[in-house]
């Protein structure tokens, strides 16, 4: 039997406990379907065949969650970062125990290939154990005195949590949000993407059997225009942590307003990797390769821009074209595989539809270009070169395995290039000139930046964009920033005068 097929079989046991119920809702402890009893298909984009049923969640749903994550919120809170820190780390352990059936799922569910599916379950576990570990401190404040005072700073958790998070790398992308979450010691109802419903039905039900007391952390299924909706018009949300697209952004900031909902945004990115002519050329390639192609290019840091010193421009982008070609599509089960189906049919039409795009407007498709096969939404690595900055496929984020090489003749243009777009999340460059580096990151319109490096992430380090892409910082005490909030006590040092205004 090939590791495919064995891996085919696999997948079909962990998917068929979805066949009977379905991918119910979790609400206070329990698996529950829609209470309209609506549901919708997830198909595979393997083969387009249905999944399971899902529960299609309305207003009702989310208000029952919502109830639930209410009530359970004050002994959470009160039961000690001590104690979180000691659930949340069982809830890590649970997740690496079944990190394979999580990776299996997650790659049929959103054709990531499992290579990296692997690795997402567990640093999945990773953002709880790092977030656990932190769950003693996060009420931590400062001590600021004035000659009459003493301020003493504390943090407290907000409150109830709406988690509304994409389709890409579901289950880890969640658990970057729902761990500092419960660390704070808010409770959380997750609303996951109607394309990639079925890890976050995993992960709840990973976290309840690792101890986590019901109502703390529950789930809805459905779409964005009703349970999504419903979820950020909420008044007993306090908050609302949303990773997707800006256009969907504008619309839960106008629907949280009337409550004024705090809102945490991680949006879209149209992210330069830029490349001059005395880097290493030989990692730079295999990074640049690594930064679009890996997760299908369906990676909001993916660089996506690749912007060449003219010096190096063809030889380079042969070398990425070259490259490129002999990458491995298929079935994302198949350990060999680099990339997998995109996430459903929608998608593939629009990331096929940049190609036409591409070619309308002048670029020339140096590799890939076509779609792969006739079942499944398998589209090959793709760069177009010969491309300028004002093309559509050089500003819009297309969000597959999509490059669009750009030539800049020297500093000053290699960053008015890069930061003409919308986006400012990541910026990746590639040099040995250290005060070329450093002047450059000054002036570069970017929330991360890396230099001669892909994106490595430390999660201590802050995570989040500049301009449309993004509001707010994840990672490290950053996280806490959101999900709490500060309240300040001043205390007497010496009697100070206070002014009489009755005679
Ligand atoms: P999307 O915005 O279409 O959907 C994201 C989530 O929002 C889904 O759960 C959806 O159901 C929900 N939603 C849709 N309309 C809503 C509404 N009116 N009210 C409430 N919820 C609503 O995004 P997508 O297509 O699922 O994901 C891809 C996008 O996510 C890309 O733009 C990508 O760059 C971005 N992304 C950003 C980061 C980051 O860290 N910056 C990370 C991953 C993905």
């Amino acid at each position: 039997m090939s590791k495919l097929d064995e891996n085919r079989t696999k997948a079909a046991a962990y998917l068929s406990r979805f066949g009977e119920t379905g991918v119910l809702n979790h609400i206070n402890g329990a698996s529950v379907p829609a209470a309209s009893g609506h549901t919708f298909e997830t198909i595979s984009p393997v083969d387009l065949k249905p999944l399971a049923v899902v529960a299609r969640s309305g207003r009702e749903d989310v208000n029952a969650a919502v109830a639930a994550a209410k009530e359970a919120f004050p002994a959470w809170r009160d039961m000690g970062g001590v104690e979180r820190r000691r659930i949340l780390h069982k809830v890590a352990d649970a997740i690496e125990a079944r990190a394979e059936e999580i990776a299996f799922v997650e790659s049929m569910d959103t054709g990531q290939a499992v290579r990296f599916m692997s690795k997402a379950a567990l640093r999945g576990a990773e953002n709880f154990r790092f977030f656990a570990d932190k769950a003693a401190e996060a009420c931590d404040g400062k001590a600021l005195r004035s000659e009459t005072q003493l301020n003493v700073t504390s943090r407290r958790p907000i409150g109830p949590i709406g988690v509304i998070t994409p389709w890409n790398t579901p289950f880890m992308l969640s658990t970057w949000k729902i761990a500092p979450a419960l660390a704070a010691g808010c409770t959380v109802v997750h609303k996951p993407a109607e394309f990639s419903p079925m890890s976050a039905k995993l992960l709840v039900e990973i976290a309840e059997s690792a101890g986590l007391p019901k109502g703390v952390l529950n789930l809805v299924q459905g779409f964005g225009e009703d349970a999504g909706r419903a979820l950020t018009e909420h008044r007993d949300i306090k908050a609302i942590a949303f990773v997707g697209e800006g256009r969907t952004g504008t619309m839960i900031m106008a629907q949280g307003a009337p409550t004024l909902k705090r809102v945490h945004f991680e949006l879209g990115g149209k992210n330069p990797v830029i490349v001059f002519d005395d880097a290493d050329l030989d990692r730079a390639v295999d990074a640049v390769i690594f930064m679009i192609y890996s997760l299908n290019g369906e990676r909001c840091t993916s660089s996506s821009r690749l912007l060449v010193q003219d010096t190096i421009y063809e030889a380079f982008t042969k070398r990425v074209a070259d490259a490129a070609e002999r990458i491995k599509v298929g079935h994302p089960l198949d350990p060999e595989t680099v990339v997998g189906p995109l996430i459903h049919p929608v998608h593939e039409q629009k990331v096929l539809s940049y190609i036409e795009k591409a070619k309308e407007d002048g670029a020339t498709i140096a590799a890939g270009g076509v779609k792969v096969g006739v079942e499944g939404c398998y589209v090959r690595p793709t760069l177009f070169t010969n491309a300028t900055n004002k093309m559509r496929v050089a500003q819009e984020e297309i969000f597959g395995p999509v490059l669009t090489a750009i030539p800049f003749a020297n500093e000053v243009e290699a960053i008015e290039i890069a930061n003409d777009v919308e986006y400012g999340l990541t910026a990746y460059l590639w040099t040995n000139d250290l005060r070329r580096a450093l002047t450059m990151t000054e002036r570069l319109e970017a929330g991360m930046m890396w230099i001669n490096s892909e994106n490595v992430r430390h999660l201590p380090a802050p995570f989040g964009g500049v301009k449309n892409s993004g509001i707010g910082r994840d990672g490290g005490d950053w996280s806490f920033e959101f999900y709490m909030e500060t309240v300040n006590v001043a205390l007497p040092l010496a009697e100070h005068s206070i002014v009489k205004l009755a005679q």
